[in-house]
């Protein structure tokens, strides 16, 4: 029995991979090319251009690294960081720390903003974080901490830290394609996501974009990048016009990112920002209207595509998980580190951002609390 025959059609509403659509599964049925093949290598360019629309920026470097979204903070900060660096991280959750795991491998010396989950980081600590001791290379944050559901005040955050002449990289996993995250307009230096959330493509791969200035930066470094891999701007040299072959690219995967980029190019930024937002609220209202309470207080606070809820009081999370999962064959996510069994993690990504399915989930979530 072929396993993949028993394969249900899940309703993925947990922290990512969402629904793809069937188009975008479609495009990656498409015969395999080969990665030099000059009609793969123009699919690469239109996947190249479409991604400078989705993150509204201009820089030359734009690519979708070869990896999950992890690769793509390994790829920003690695290609940024030298060691004996200084890098200040704001940590609001779960990946921000993973940030600062990679800063500290790369031998940065790393100076943390602590911020309590649930919380947005305090525009002011971070300043002061920037301003203290040497200057620093770099300011890293999360925009959509997944792990607490709080949308972090980019804009503030970037403005302070190029006051101090540091780059700015961002972590736009949960919020490129969902939420607005316009690089250039916003000042961002390097930004990378992942395939497989608000822009609804299969895991996989890990768009990335970086600015003249980073690019500078990166073209002065002392060492080489720590990671051949992961070299920007070895990997820059494929996907660039001289096609110098670096790795041999997943070619059915760009089929799909391209695709899913195409839909994302036909709904168009405003609209589907605009269709997360009122999904969202759909969701909080509902949620609300059961009695369940939100993890993130504020609403202005609360990430469009990420919802956090507390598990009530005397229920157990996991079990509720998987009677959602095997009886009404819907996805949601469990908490992490500190928040570990008490939320769950609602995604409203990409296709799955649909009033019918926030519906179809309030109606299990009921269900399964009575
Ligand atoms: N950053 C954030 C904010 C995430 O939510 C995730 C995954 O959930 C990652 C990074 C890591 O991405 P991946 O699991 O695709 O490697």
């Amino acid at each position: 029995m072929d396993p993949l025959a028993m394969v249900p059609q899940v309703v993925l509403m947990g922290p990512g991979p969402s629904l793809v659509h069937p188009a975008t599964l479609r495009a990656m049925a498409a015969p395999t090319l080969g990665h030099l093949d000059p009609r793969f290598l123009a699919i690469m360019d239109e996947t190249v251009a479409r991604l400078r629309e989705v993150f509204e920026t201009a820089n030359r470097l734009t690519l979708p690294v070869s990896g999950t979204g992890t690769a793509g903070m390994e790829t920003a900060l690695a290609n940024v960081v030298e060691p004996g660096d200084r890098v200040v991280v704001v940590v609001a959750g779960y990946f921000g720390q993973r940030m600062v795991e990679m800063a500290r491998r790369l031998g940065a010396e790393v100076d943390v903003v602590e911020v309590a989950w649930g919380h947005a980081a305090d525009v002011e600590a971070v300043a002061a974080a920037l301003r203290r001791g040497r200057a620093p290379k770099a300011l890293a944050v999360v925009h959509a901490e997944t792990s607490t559901g709080v949308l972090q005040p980019l804009r503030e955050i970037a403005a302070q830290a190029h006051e101090v002449g540091a780059l700015v990289v961002v972590d736009a996993v949960t919020s490129l394609g969902g939420v607005p995250v316009e690089v250039d307009a916003t000042g961002l230096d390097v930004c990378y996501s992942g395939s497989q959330k608000c822009l609804s493509c299969p895991p996989g791969l890990a768009p990335v974009t970086v600015s003249p200035r980073a690019l500078e930066t990166m073209e002065r470094r002392r060492h080489d990048v720590y990671s051949w891999y992961l070299d920007l701007r070895l990997v820059a040299r494929y996907w660039g016009q001289e096609r110098f072959y670096h790795h041999t690219a997943p070619v059915n995967m760009v089929y799909a990112l391209r695709q899913a980029l195409e839909l994302i190019r036909e709904e168009g930024l405003v609209a589907r920002f605009e269709r997360h937002r009122q999904v969202a609220r759909a969701l909080w209202a509902g949620l609300e209207a059961m009695g369940l309470r939100l993890a993130v207080g504020e609403p202005g606070l609360r990430i469009p595509s990420l919802t956090t809820v507390w598990v009530p009081e005397g229920v157990e999370d996991a079990p509720i998980r998987q009677t959602l999962l095997h009886e009404h064959g819907i996805e949601i996510g469990g908490g992490l580190g500190p928040w570990k069994g008490r939320v769950w993690r609602i995604g409203t990504m990409g296709e799955s951002a649909r009033l019918r399915y926030v519906i179809q989930l309030l109606a299990a979530l009921g269900a399964s609390l009575r």
